[in-house]
């Protein structure tokens, strides 16, 4: 498989939930099956990328989906955090996130508020 985004291979990381595929590049992960109970319990251990880099990434939505490449997938919003965006595929339902959006996703409200505080500090 390669990565939609930057068309870097793809690979497979073991979870207890499944497994994943994550670029070898910008570590954007793809998930299939995944339920969102499955993606708070396995952020910590597959969400390993940069998060600036996963950030610059999010601006590229025009994406085939890797595992099926004539489906373009569409760009979804989380209801409860609606600054993240993730790519789902219409035919198998795999979605495509960008590094450091599963931990985001994960981590709500708490995460929204560290995030603020660290770029504050960095500028
Ligand atoms: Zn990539
Ligand atoms: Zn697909």
């Amino acid at each position: 498989m390669q990565c939609p985004k930057c068309n870097s291979s793809m690979e497979k990381v073991k979870t207890p939930a499944g497994d994943v595929d994550r670029c070898v590049s910008c570590k954007g992960l793809w998930l299939d099956v995944l339920v969102h109970e499955d993606i708070k319990k396995i952020a910590a251990d597959v969400d390993t990328g940069d998060v600036e880099t996963g950030a610059k990434l999010n601006t590229t939505d025009q994406i085939n989906c890797p595992a099926c490449p004539s489906s373009k997938m569409i760009r979804m919003v989380d209801p409860i955090q609606p600054h993240i965006w993730f790519e789902s595929c219409p035919t198998c339902y795999g979605r495509f996130f960008d590094a450091g959006e599963l931990t985001d996703l994960s981590e709500r409200t708490l995460g929204d508020f560290i995030k603020s505080f660290s770029v504050k500090e960095r500028n």
